[in-house]
This record gives structure tokens, C-alpha cells and sequence, in this order.
């Protein structure tokens, strides 16, 4: 320790060893003649002459030979050295995500396949959990990409913290996160995590000068002992989050088999769809929705059937969102919208149609002329047709959706506002968006007389309604009981099976021929 005080180089050390080997040889030899000298015998003047030069020289000379075999050696140690700091650094790079600072996907693969390698998994169940930001797709698009990259950095630093001692965090890529919780948590730890993890959307984010709020769904899937690669685990945690998804949002789904079944049926589904257009499988059905206070028959509402040749008739809940993730939704869309004016040019005006449209078809910018040449073709006033869009497309592109209905309405289409209530049910949208209509959820209808609370929300959307003067239309009226209701509420339409169930092209028909004493007439608005 002294030695490293006085002499701090590796290098000086060894100069100095050197030195000291170096004096000893002619030290000994002036010892030895200084010894024999004693005796009365010894070496000549000379020999004594060269031990005292040597005992100069051979220092020098050996402790500059040293320090020259000290500094190669110390400038190797050096360079091994740097070399680990170096492996360090680039190492650390490679498996920590640049934006947020947390461990990557690459990190994420590596630190999983050591427990497959390891075969740790069998004796302790590792689970992982998927966590997906809820309209993280909203804040890029609205509020741009580095509003979107300031709130992943921020949701990084609050997951690091909050799982600090419980799992390792990852960012996956996108607005995707895992964590990572060895040592075979039970489901009840895991539902704790998750609640953890959900109460980090409690606070608002700090967003450059807003505050934003926004949830995260998680997929919680263990790792099991026949997974032979980690792609198998991300999957099942992957199908896990897509049903917490399917939820309301700010939720959590364990990983349940069926849910691979499901997935699998999803993708036949989607394999079919390709082949059903072509082959002339879907066909409309039509509900007529009247007014509350006349019962006459005011449209129908067009919807979508799947004459499937296995597996029957598919109701369309179970084909859209196939049909919008593999964009077949645009020709499958524009199908249903020539059909049904063709189909309504049929019936007595003013009767109207109304049309359901996906979001994905807004963004075709050759929609709106499509709309256009539909009813030109069926030779049908625009103000017969109805568009029925639900408040999920006005998360994406608003500017584009607020252009095209804009000029729908402007060319005398009606717009509707479809499923209000669920959702975001944003006052704003009524205010921003151009509207004629507004169609309550049938959840409420079922509920609402026997549930104080969402009979107020029915009173507060009709009187929304008033306020922004749009028409109300309530969905999913099965008995006279929630007719009356709604009635007395001032609702102005109804729809529903105490009506008519949805009915085929000529059904339609037939109930416009059926009861004249049902004079069609005109929607408000
Ligand atoms: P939606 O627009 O809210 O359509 C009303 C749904 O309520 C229809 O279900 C209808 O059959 C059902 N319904 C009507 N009356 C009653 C009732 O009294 N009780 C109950 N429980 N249900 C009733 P459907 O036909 O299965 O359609 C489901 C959804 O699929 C529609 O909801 C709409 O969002 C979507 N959809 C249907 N056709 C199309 C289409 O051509 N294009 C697009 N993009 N979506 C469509
Ligand atoms: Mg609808």
C-alpha cells in the first residue's frame, strides 16, 4: 500500500524492482571483498572498482529495463481494459431502448431465452406482462410524435420506479412494454402487479403544456416448460392483451387457451372474407326505425349479413373488425353503400337509409365521390341517406373525417352519430363534428329501466340532443315499457324488435306495403 502510494504507476514499481535487483549483485560483491578484505585476503583495487561502478550502472540499467517490460505490460492491461469498458458501453446500447432509457427488446430476448437455456422455467413459472398504452395512437396523431415520445419517457420512469423489487422492465417498440416477474407469482401477485401498474395512469401526464390522461391494457401470460422459443410466451401475452383490449380499456386479461381458439377461428375468418365478396356471400338485412310519437316508419337501417357456406350466417360484429384489419372493409363497405341506395330507391320517399361506415373508409379519399355516384346511380335524394359513424373514427385523422363529412353533409347527406354512450361520448365531438343524429347505445335501452343510474345518462343524452338540436334515436327497444320511457323523455326515434326485427330486401317491402297506416315521413334535423 505504500509502496502503490509513493509509486502510483505499475510501470514505477517495476523501475523500481528492477533498480533494486539490479544493485544487489554488486552489493553482495562489495560485501564479499569487504568480508575477505577483513580476512586479510581479497580482490584487487580493480574488481572492487567495478563492483562500486555496477553498483551505479546496474540499477539504471535494470530498472530502466523493467519499467520498459512494466509500461508494455500496463499499456496491454490498459488497452484490455478500455477494450471492456468499450464491450460495456456497446453492449449496454444494444439492449437499452435509446428513447425511454429501459432495457430493450433485445434485452428482453436475450434475458428470456438465459431461463429457457438454463431450463429455470420448470422450477420457477416466470410470467410476463404486456402492457399497450390506450390511444397512444391519438396522441401521435393529434398531438404529434415527440407529445408522443415525452409521454413514453414519462410512462418508462414511472414503470421503473413503481416495479422496482417486483419485475424487470422492457420496452418493446411502439407504445409496448413487458415486465418481466420471476420467481412463480402466484395469479393473486400478478393481479396486484397489474393493479400497480394500472394506478400509474391515475395521475396525468405532463405533456409539453397539457395534461393528459390516458390507461394501459396488459396481457399477463407465464412461461411454461414445453415453450421452445420466446416468441411463444410473447404470443400468448400478446392474445391476452388483445382481450384486455376488447374491454372497456385500463384493464387486464390472464392468458386463457381459448383464446389461441378464438384466434385461430379470427384468422379463417379473415382468410374467407377475401373470397366471400367475390363470391357474392353478403347480403343486407333492413330495420325500419320510426318516429315515438307517430310509429310511421321514417328509414331502415342497412345491415350487413355473411352467408357463410360452413359456418352459416356470420353476424357482422363478428367479421368488421377482420374486415378493417385487412382493409377488405373498403370494397366490402362500398358494396353495402350501393346496395342499400339501389335497395331504398325502391321504397317510397321520403323513406330513408341509413348506413353503417367504418372509419377505414374515411380515408379513402375516393369515399365521399363514392357516396356521391351511389346516389346518383340509384338515382336517390341525398337527404334519404343516412351515414352512421360511431365516435372511434374521430381519433384518427379527425381533419380528414371532419373534411369528408363536411362535404357529405354539404351535398345533403345526413350524418349520425351510432352507439353514443359508450365510448368516449365526447361533448366536444357535438360540438366540432357536423351531426344530425344521435343513436344511444342499446346497452342503455336494456338497462335503463331498471338502473337509476343509466336512465339519468339516457335523460342527459336526450337532453344533449336538444342542446346541440340533433334528432335522438334510441336503439334495441324490445318492450312498450322502454318505449313509453323514452317517450316521455322527448326521444324522437326508436328502433328495436318491439319494432321489427332486422328484415330481408323484400321484407322491407312488405312492411311498407303491410301497414299504409304508418304514413312514412321525414326525419327532423
Ligand atoms: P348497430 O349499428 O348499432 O346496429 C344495430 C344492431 O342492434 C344490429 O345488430 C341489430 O340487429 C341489433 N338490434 C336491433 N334491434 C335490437 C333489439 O331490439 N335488441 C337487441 N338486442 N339487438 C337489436 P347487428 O346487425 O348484429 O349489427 C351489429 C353492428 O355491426 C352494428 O351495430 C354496426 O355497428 C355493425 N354493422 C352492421 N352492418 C354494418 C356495415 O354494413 N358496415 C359496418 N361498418 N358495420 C356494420
Ligand atoms: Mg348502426
Amino acid at each position: 500500500m505504500m509502496l502503490k502510494a509513493f509509486l502510483p504507476k505499475s510501470e514505477q514499481r517495476y523501475a523500481a524492482l528492477g533498480a533494486v535487483i539490479g544493485a544487489l549483485f554488486p552489493a553482495v560483491c562489495i560485501f564479499y571483498h569487504a568480508v575477505i578484505a577483513d580476512a586479510g585476503g581479497g580482490w584487487g583495487s580493480g574488481i572492487l572498482t567495478i563492483s562500486l561502478v555496477s553498483l551505479i550502472v546496474m540499477p539504471l540499467v535494470c530498472g530502466m529495463f523493467f519499467y520498459q517490460r512494466g509500461r508494455a505490460q500496463s499499456c496491454l492491461l490498459d488497452e484490455l481494459e478500455q477494450r471492456r469498458k468499450t464491450e460495456e458501453n456497446l453492449s449496454r446500447i444494444v439492449h437499452t431502448d435509446q428513447l425511454t432509457g429501459v432495457a430493450n427488446r433485445v434485452a428482453l430476448e436475450r434475458d428470456l431465452c438465459e431461463l429457457l437455456v438454463t431450463g429455470s422455467v420448470p422450477a420457477g413459472r416466470t410470467a410476463l406482462l404486456m402492457l399497450d398504452l390506450d390511444r397512444f395512437k391519438f396522441v401521435n396523431d393529434s398531438m404529434g410524435h415527440d407529445t408522443g415520445d415525452a409521454l413514453l419517457v414519462a410512462l418508462g420512469r414511472r414503470l421503473i420506479q413503481a416495479m422496482s423489487g417486483l419485475g424487470a422492465v422492457y420496452r418493446m417498440g411502439g407504445d409496448e412494454f413487458v415486465i418481466v416477474v420471476a420467481g412463480s407469482p402466484s395469479e393473486g401477485k400478478l393481479d396486484d402487479i397489474c393493479v400497480t401498474i394500472k394506478g400509474l395512469f391515475a395521475e396525468p401526464f405532463q405533456l409539453s403544456s397539457a395534461q393528459f390522461w390516458t390507461g394501459g391494457s396488459i396481457g399477463v401470460a407465464y412461461m411454461e416448460p414445453e415453450d421452445q422459443t420466446i416468441s411463444a410466451v410473447l404470443k400468448r401475452a400478446d392474445l391476452a392483451l388483445y382481450k384486455a383490449k376488447e374491454i372497456a380499456g385500463n384493464s387486464h386479461m390472464v392468458y386463457a387457451p381459448e383464446m389461441a381458439d378464438e384466434a385461430t377461428r379470427k384468422g379463417e375468418i379473415e382468410y374467407d372474407l377475401s373470397r366471400a365478396l367475390a363470391a357474392g356471400e353478403f347480403y343486407l338485412e333492413y330495420q325500419p326505425i320510426v318516429g315515438i310519437e307517430s310509429r310511421a316508419i321514417r328509414s331502415f337501417e342497412a345491415l350487413i349479413r355473411w352467408h357463410h357456406p360452413d359456418k352459416g350466417i356470420i353476424p357482422p360484429d363478428h367479421f368488421i373488425a377482420a374486415a378493417e384489419k385487412t382493409g377488405l372493409i373498403l370494397p366490402i363497405g362500398n358494396w353495402v353503400l350501393r346496395t342499400a341506395c339501389l335497395e331504398a330507391a325502391r321504397w317510397p320517399a321520403p323513406t330513408g337509409i341509413a348506413v353503417n361506415v367504418a372509419g377505414d373508409q374515411f380515408k379513402d379519399r375516393a369515399f365521399v365521390p363514392h357516396v356521391k355516384a351511389c346516389l346518383a346511380e340509384a338515382g336517390l335524394a341525398p337527404g334519404r341517406l343516412t351515414i352512421e359513424v360511431t365516435e372511434s373514427i374521430f381519433l384518427a385523422d379527425a381533419d380528414i373525417i371532419e373534411e369528408s363529412l363536411r362535404e357529405l353533409r354539404a351535398h345533403g347527406v345526413r350524418i349520425a352519430l351510432d352507439g353514443f354512450g359508450i365510448g368516449f361520448s365526447s361533448i366536444n365531438n357535438l360540438r366540432r363534428f357536423p351531426l344530425d343524429q344521435l343513436k344511444l347505445d342499446r346497452s342503455f335501452t336494456q338497462t335503463m329501466l331498471g338502473n337509476q343510474r343509466d336512465a339519468e345518462i339516457v335523460d342527459i343524452i336526450l337532453q344533449l340532443g336538444n342542446t346541440f338540436q340533433v334528432s335522438t334515436t334510441i336503439e334495441g327497444i324490445e318492450t312498450e315499457g322502454q318505449m313509453e320511457f323514452v317517450r316521455a323523455l322527448g326521444a324522437s326515434e326508436a328502433q328495436g324488435c318491439l319494432i321489427s326485427r332486422p328484415v330481408s330486401a323484400e321484407g322491407a317491402i312488405a312492411i311498407l306495403q303491410r301497414e299504409p297506416q304508418r304514413t312514412v315521413e321525414r326525419s327532423f334535423g
